[in-house]
């Protein structure tokens, strides 16, 4: 008999109560770092004062109206975010793959408002992901998310990650967008090129195409900076971006310049819980903690020295890992084999991680761990694989 609950994830069998800063605790009171973090969303950690205030302050007031109406947390927060990157103007909404979705729109939007709608297609690239809904799984690509699904959405076309000879000779006159994430989070956290990102730009400014980044795993600070591309000091025109962005309220929201928006007008997209005022009010908290002076700093300092401390470990058991990569705390242990039993074995010491393609073991903390979390991490770490090597 079918559960109750669709069976579409393989899910451990684990609970957990209550959560406080990198912790979790089950309701028998085992407690277990996190290092997944729900997958990059909680990256302020668990149950953090100032997220706590914020939305149980705003939940004694008001929780939804609808945007028939103003809604002030949403035009402070558009208004910060605008502040604080290349965008424009922005959309609300409640997923990652939402945010996605609205760029897509925006990209034929745009096409469509300077007379040419035949320029639809989206150049993705190959090991990418953006989300689960019928477009997102297209922009995907991969066959894990599209079998069973057919027909898959038309409108776009994947080349190699990394790959400029391959989007060159992707383009045609339908052209409309290149869309890639800068760090694939899911594909395995392998950050794009700081010159694969400038080329991605120059493509796009010299065939009129509209960049667009995906930061729904990569941004929010995760990697050291408030968004991924900044590293590179390569601006998009179009961003996604959900996950670490509600602190683990669903938000979602896509960034866009004015330009890219020129089919964005009234009556052009909506969301009925897109952009709430309890949504609102803790994606507004979570940007104050973020952009207090010395966070980033702290992002990339804690973020290098967690990989230095992994390369050890990688060295002392080559059987079993072969790398670390990744920036800040977007981090992926590259394991030489199947990463499900190290995952297994380290949830087992309780620590927690999640597992990506490419045999990566995703270590995805919240961005607010200090050195006693990495101290603790290490040992579990260590300590698994020498389990798991039989010894050592
Ligand atoms: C998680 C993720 C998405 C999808 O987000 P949902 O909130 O699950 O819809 C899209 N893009 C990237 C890069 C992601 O990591």
């Amino acid at each position: 008999m079918i559960s109750a609950v669709m069976p579409t994830y393989a899910r451990a069998d684990l609970a957990f109560e209550r959560g406080e800063g990198a912790y979790l605790f089950t309701a028998g009171g085992d407690r277990y770092l996190d290092f997944c973090a729900g997958i990059a969303v909680d990256c302020l950690g668990h149950a953090h004062p100032h997220l706590v205030d914020a939305l149980t302050t705003q939940a004694g007031k008001l929780w939804h109206t609808s945007n028939i109406f103003r809604i002030p947390g949403q035009e402070r927060l558009a208004e910060r975010l605008v502040a604080n990157t290349f965008a424009d103007t922005v959309f609300f909404c409640n997923s990652g793959a939402e945010a996605v979705e609205c760029g897509l729109k925006a990209a034929r939007g745009y096409f469509d408002a300077v007379g040419a709608p035949e320029r639809y297609r989206v150049i993705c690239a190959e090991n990418g992901f953006h989300g689960r809904t019928l477009a997102t799984i297209a922009a995907g690509g991969q066959k894990k998310l599209l079998n069973g699904f057919a027909p898959a959405m038309d409108g776009f076309d994947h080349v190699g990650f990394g790959n400029l000879n391959e989007t060159r000779a992707a383009i045609t006159d339908q052209t409309a967008a290149l869309l890639i994430e800068p760090v694939q989070g899911e594909g395995g956290i392998l950050p794009a090129q700081e010159d694969y990102l400038h080329g991605l730009r120059e493509i796009a400014d010299e065939y009129g195409l509209l960049l667009f980044f995906d930061e729904v795993q990569c941004g929010m600070g995760r990697t050291g900076k408030l968004f991924a591309h900044e590293w590179a000091g390569v601006t998009p025109d179009i961003m996604a971006v959900a996950k670490g962005i509600g602190g683990g309220f669903p938000v979602g929201a896509c960034l866009t310049t004015e330009a890219a928006a020129k089919g964005m007008g009234v009556g052009a997209h909506g969301s009925t819980y897109g952009g709430n005022p309890l949504a609102m009010a803790v994606a507004n908290a979570v940007l104050d903690v973020m952009l207090e002076p010395g966070f980033m700093e702290r992002v990339q300092k804690t973020g290098a020295e967690l990989v230095t401390r992994l390369e050890t470990i990688v060295e002392k058991y080559p059987k079993l890992l072969k790398g670390v990569r990744g920036r800040g705390l977007m981090i992926g242990l590259m394991c030489q084999d199947d990463p499900k039993p190290l995952v297994l074995k380290l949830r087992e010491n309780r620590l927690l991680s999640v597992g990506a393609a490419n045999n990566v073991i995703r270590l995805l903390p919240p961005l607010i761990i200090e050195e006693q979390h990495i101290d603790e991490a290490m040992t579990i770490i260590d300590s698994s694989c020498a389990q798991l090597s039989g010894g050592a």
